[in-house]
């Protein structure tokens, strides 16, 4: 595996291989990597000829400073697992290499609703930074493919359509969610949760796993705020949202019948630690 510090140095690398008239798989991450990371290089291994993966903790995806510098950070560790995986290439760019002109975003992108609910209404900013780091990674690495998890359904969504906007040709796939036995979401904030907080934040997976089992029967309002009460029942956590959307606009849906491809995301807080997770219906 190749590991690269530059744009220049990695584009040298991709542009070599695009020439031949290979297939470039890319996987943008924030490292502290999990399984669920591993699922989207062996994704684009059975896709793509070439896999490269970057590993940046963006700044400006951050609205709360606390979170970025909690960030974890074990690159040393992840190096190993994206050697063992097949990964061929690497980039760890430093904040100056991803945007030498500053961290103010330069352009705007009318990404209409999708940026609007859940995360974007909690997180204020947040689909800015995702948007503007993303555009500019795929800038630095050139790829053909670009591979991104369904545990962020919505940034998926909105990268998506960012390329529709921008014309772009590569190919977003989306890999399922990678979750460990007991059905807790991999994510790389897992690590900071207390014993007791790693319990409690089951009832994230539960509870929609729970909605999703009654499909199509019941009402689902009711049911969503049956699950809100259930969660919040349990101290230390604290739900921001949970709310059934459309799979491909992201507006609210109130009742089964109101559509055939539905998402049921939540957010909550877990002691100190905020997760998201989400199940697509049926
Ligand atoms: P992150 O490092 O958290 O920014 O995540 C990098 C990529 O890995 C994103 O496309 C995520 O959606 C994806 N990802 C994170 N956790 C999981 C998971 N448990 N299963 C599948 N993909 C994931």
């Amino acid at each position: 595996m190749v590991v690269f510090h530059t744009e220049a140095g990695l584009q040298a690398y991709v542009k070599g291989k695009r020439i031949l008239g290979k297939t470039v798989g890319f996987s943008p991450t924030m490292g502290a990597l999990h399984e669920g990371h591993m699922s989207l290089i062996e994704k684009s291994r059975a896709t793509c000829d070439i896999s490269v993966c970057s590993i940046f903790v963006n700044p400006t995806q951050f609205n709360e400073s606390s979170d970025l510098d909690k960030y974890p950070r074990t690159v040393e560790k992840d190096l190993k697992m994206l050697e063992a995986a097949g990964c061929d290439a690497v980039i760890l760019p430093s904040v100056k290499a991803v945007y030498p002109k500053g961290t103010r975003p330069t352009e705007r992108f009318d990404l209409g609703f999708l940026t609007q609910p859940m995360e974007g209404a909690h997180r204020p900013g947040h689909f800015d930074g995702v948007v503007q780091v993303v555009k500019r990674l795929l800038e630095m690495v050139l790829p053909t493919h670009l591979f991104m998890g369904q545990k962020d359904f919505q940034q998926f969504s909105i990268i998506a359509r960012l390329l529709q906007l921008i014309n772009s040709e590569v190919k977003i796939v989306c890999c399922p969610i990678v979750r460990e036995a007991d059905g807790l979401a991999m994510s790389s904030r897992n690590v900071r949760l207390s014993a007791q907080d790693r319990k409690n934040a089951l009832v994230l997976s539960s509870t929609l796993k729970q909605i999703k089992a009654q499909y199509p029967n019941g009402d689902l309002s009711a049911l969503i705020t049956a699950g809100m009460e259930r969660m919040n029942a349990i101290e230390g956590v604290d739900v921001e949202y949970l709310e059934a959307a459309h799979q491909d606009t992201l507006r609210p849906v109130k009742r089964w019948a109101d559509s055939s491809a539905i998402v049921l995301c939540t957010a909550a807080r877990v002691g100190a630690v905020r997760l998201i997770d989400n199940v697509l219906i049926p």
